[in-house]
């Protein structure tokens, strides 16, 4: 069966028209940033739910004060106090005052606080040296929030800001997805262990770190399994044992047509995992698919560190974003003008890993490092990739090109 190369278009579509987002669930707000909540929040509470000093001070009726000024200040008993959180009922009396904290209820009766500041701070009695206006220093309940306001829309992103408000009016769960759980595995008998000796023909495993990295800042919690050998039975024997825990699989390595591509060998088998060439450079050979009794989505990424990250930018990115409910799926590109000349081959869309940043001119973005995809060290400085399109043979100096930032959050 040979097919010729999908377009990276085809191949997205594919992969995010085969999902849908995980089931909602009341969720514990500790564990829904960055998730798109799954309801409208109406308040059930007001903010503030009652009537509350804004000052330290003494709670007062405005009328008993109006004629208070330095020269001629207005004594008053104090016969009470209260503070935030520890309020008995109290009721003031016309012609008395009350100490009162910020936060505290306002007492009946009194429509006004006299701040510290503008009194002697008495114990027993408080000489009050300025009149305070109708309403001084209190913060009307349902000021902030009323009851049956909508709070959050549903599809916000939840950020601090919205867990707070959603804590503050009472909320303990809102509805929201859990995170896909992503299982990476790389794959390779030449890889090592950061930390382990290296043997004069193996490599350290950056790829499963790459991708567990890129997989958790997408928002999914991630199982970094790490290195599997070129073996199929220890490979396949490693992916059953995770399925268990996975909403989404990523591996690396094993996928070109080399004689010990252990991930296309165990799993072509199957039937249910694609694999083929997609018309990007880097990263050709993809496999896509799904595994396991739960068709757990797989996804089989080249070994090279930028083939797979690049992979991870194209297609599992936008998969984990329509796990969780975000949109857009796919990252949306800028326009910048672009510094340096790049390239390309016709029938393939080249993602070039570049600088992005905006002078006086707007917004410019520079190729850096080779064409190698196994050059990681260049791939580090990047945070931008240039995407030039299938029909292009090349883009001069000075034109405005597609960019992807990849720091951006969208
Ligand atoms: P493969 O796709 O397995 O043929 O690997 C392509 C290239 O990427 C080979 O040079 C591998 O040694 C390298 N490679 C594979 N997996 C990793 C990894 N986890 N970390 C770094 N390099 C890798
Ligand atoms: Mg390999």
């Amino acid at each position: 069966m040979t097919e010729g190369p999908l377009s990276v278009d085809t191949l997205v579509e594919r992969i995010v028209s085969s999902l849908a987002p995980l089931r909602d669930f009341p969720m514990p707000l500790t564990e829904v940033l960055g998730m798109p909540v799954a309801e409208d929040v109406v308040a059930e509470v007001s903010l503030p739910p009652f009537d509350n000093s804004a000052m330290d001070g003494y709670a007062v009726r405005a009328a008993d004060v109006a004629s208070a000024s330095p020269e001629a200040p207005v004594h008053l008993p104090v016969v009470g106090e209260i503070s935030a959180g520890r309020a008995a009922h109290l009721a003031l009396s016309p012609g008395t005052a009350v100490k009162i904290m910020t936060g505290a209820p306002v007492p009946a009766g009194a429509d006004a606080v006299v701040p510290y500041e503008w009194t002697d701070r008495g114990v027993a009695r408080v000489r009050i040296e300025r009149a305070a206006d109708l309403g001084a220093n209190i913060r009307r309940a349902g000021e902030a929030v009323r009851s049956g306001d909508l709070v959050v829309e549903h599809g916000t992103v939840l950020g601090p800001r919205h867990l707070g408000l959603l804590a503050s009016v009472g909320r303990a769960t809102v509805r929201s997805r859990p995170r896909p759980r992503v299982v990476v595995i790389s794959t390779g008998s030449e890889l090592r262990d950061p930390g382990t000796p290296l043997g004069h023909d193996s490599i350290y495993d950056g790829n499963s770190y790459l991708l567990a990295a890129a997989a958790r800042q997408a928002g999914a919690t991630v199982y970094r399994v790490g290195i599997v050998p070129d073996d199929v039975r220890s490979f396949t024997e490693a992916l059953s044992d995770q399925l268990v825990r996975a909403d989404l699989v990523i591996t690396s390595g094993g996928v070109s047509e080399g004689d010990y591509d252990v991930v296309k060998e165990a799993l072509r088998g199957l039937g249910t995992v694609w694999f083929g060439q997609v018309a990007m450079q880097p990263g050709k050979p993809q496999g896509f698919g799904v595994v396991g009794e739960d068709e757990v989505p797989i996804f089989c990424l080249p070994g090279n560190p930028v083939s797979a990250y690049v992979s991870f930018e194209t297609f599992v990115l936008p998969a984990l974003r329509t796990l969780m409910g975000r949109t857009p799926a796919s990252r949306p590109p800028r326009r910048a003008r672009l510094t340096d000349p790049i390239t390309s081959t016709v029938g393939r869309r080249q993602m070039v890993r570049a600088r992005y940043g905006t002078d006086r001119g707007g917004a410019f973005v520079t190729p850096v490092g080779g064409h190698g995809s196994h050059m990681i060290g260049d791939l580090a400085s990047a945070n931008a990739l240039v995407v030039v399109d299938e029909e292009s043979s090349g883009v001069s100096a000075g034109d405005m090109v597609q960019v992807l930032c990849l720091d951006e959050d969208f």
